[in-house]
């Protein structure tokens, strides 16, 4: 009976050495991710330092928080907390800080020409990192491979960057982009979902033309690999969506067909069409109270992407981040924002607003609202700066700032269904933090002030990861 029982007592000895050499493995970082890195030592501890949680709490002043092999394993009053022998220690007096940044509908594409996206994974991964965003979904890809493949490279160490939810190639009808398959009935829906989901993808979108019938198919096979389905629609109304069991809708109620009177299923009434509907839509009425219960009995989430209307909007301010782009590009955003500036007849000025209110209606009602930017439209929401902006919209759009980091963290986390272990700040939680210079839940504007962005427990320059690409963003 002895040789068994020593036999046990050595299998749980390599359990325990085996554990202790998985939590303890960070990835062997390439000497790219090398060059971003400011701070990596096995014990970190932050002292003096404002805590925001992620839950929408309000802000602990004076904290100090211990950090070791990626997680966050001791938070206290400053004073309270022991500082491990050779831990290295940042005094951060008069700084805050904040979950990493979980978003939801981000790209690694961009307007790059008429109807065509350039590839900018390369670029965009750093300038989502440097913004404080740790974690994120793309919402659509647009290029087949690289999504994913970037995704397993930041995962491995050889590149910097969040970690990614890479969703597959846009599923959408005809009448799509130039980069986008067109679907051609159910059956292409369930083996596109299959084949991506195999090659690496991890969540799916839907797009503006794709069939109620299309959509169902591609919602039971991505359910049964226990994936989820977000969508940008316009032929099949949020409604209709919500019934074949869709898991998120993007652009709050932007796009909804929903209060198209004459609405003709499985077409798109066209954009604009949809948009004045949502433009004079009652945010009291029975329609759109009766839209919002649907949403939040059914556990639909909703993403809030004010940053791409925004930047639709005539007569708002210059958004943020347009030097690290390529001359050219930047010169497209700026005469399109003036040329903008002089359209008196755009929808915009009265949508937005109304984008504002509807958003904040559905996350009163208790829906899930998260967040993304979705670098897109005419240029000009740039990754990492658009991030920032996100969470001041929120904020204008009625939200306390502890409330917009909740919606930009741990929300986001939870629809992911990684809150167990990043989106908000606690003890035995992925040390994925933003240090920023001044106290963003007074000031919103001060989560632009980012200092130091720490991705499980390893803390990456922002300047360096900015100045690594700026200038150049357009061309990889
Ligand atoms: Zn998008």
């Amino acid at each position: 009976m002895r040789g068994p029982a020593v036999r046990a007592r050595v299998v749980i000895t390599l359990l325990a050495l085996f554990g202790l050499a998985a939590q303890a493995q960070t990835p062997q970082f390439s000497d790219v991710v090398r060059s971003f890195i400011n701070v990596d030592a096995p014990v970190v501890v932050l002292t003096h330092v404002r805590v925001i949680d992620g839950t929408g709490a309000a802000p602990r002043e004076n904290q100090t928080l211990v950090l070791r092999d990626g997680n966050i394993v001791g938070f206290g009053d400053t004073g309270t907390q022991a500082h491990p022998q050779g831990s290295t220690v940042l005094d951060l007096t008069g700084r805050s800080v904040i979950p990493g940044l979980v978003m939801v509908h981000e790209h690694l594409y961009y307007p790059t020409g008429p109807g065509v996206y350039g590839q900018l994974g390369e670029s965009f991964v750093r300038l989502y990192l440097a913004g404080g965003v740790t974690t994120m979904r793309t919402g659509g890809n647009a290029n087949g491979v690289m999504d994913i493949e970037l995704a397993r490279q930041i995962e491995d160490g050889k590149q910097p960057g969040p970690a990614i939810d890479a969703t597959a190639p846009y599923l959408n009808g005809p009448q799509g982009m130039l980069q986008m398959h067109a679907l051609r009935d159910a059956e292409d829906a369930r083996s596109q979902v299959k084949y991506w989901a195999d090659m690496g993808a991890t969540s799916f979108k839907a797009y503006m033309n794709i069939t109620r019938d299309e959509l169902g198919a591609v919602v039971e096979e991505a359910h049964k690999r226990g994936m989820k389905v977000t969508g940008h629609l316009c032929s099949v109304t949020y409604a209709e969506a919500i019934d074949l069991g869709i898991d998120n809708l993007e652009h709050g109620f932007f796009p909804a067909t929903d209060f198209v009177p004459d609405k003709k299923p499985d077409v798109c009434p066209g954009q604009a069409v949809g948009q004045r509907t949502i433009a004079a839509l009652d945010p009291n009425g029975r329609a759109f109270r009766n839209l919002v219960k649907k949403l939040v009995d059914r556990h639909v989430a909703l993403t809030s992407t004010l940053t791409v209307f925004e930047t639709l909007t005539p007569g708002r301010p210059m958004p943020p981040g347009l030097d690290v782009l390529l001359p050219e590009l930047r010169q497209n955003f700026e005469s399109f924002y003036e040329r903008n500036a002089q359209n008196t007849k755009s929808v915009m000025p009265a949508l937005l607003p109304k984008g504002f209110l509807l958003e904040r209606a559905f996350a009163q009602a208790g829906g899930l609202l998260i967040a993304g930017t979705d670098p897109t439209g005419a240029g000009g929401v740039v990754p990492g700066f658009s991030n920032q902006r996100q969470l001041e919209l929120l904020v204008e759009a009625g939200f306390s700032p502890v409330e917009a980091i909740k919606i930009g963290t741990l929300n986001g986390a939870k629809y992911l269904g990684r809150d167990a272990r990043v989106g908000s700040i606690a003890i035995g939680k992925q040390a994925d933090l933003v240090v920023v210079n001044g106290d963003p839940s007074r000031t919103i504007a001060d989560v632009r002030k980012v200092d130091l962005v720490f991705k499980q427990g390893v803390g990456y320059d922002p300047a360096r990861l900015i100045a690594s690409v700026s200038g150049k963003v357009g061309l990889w």
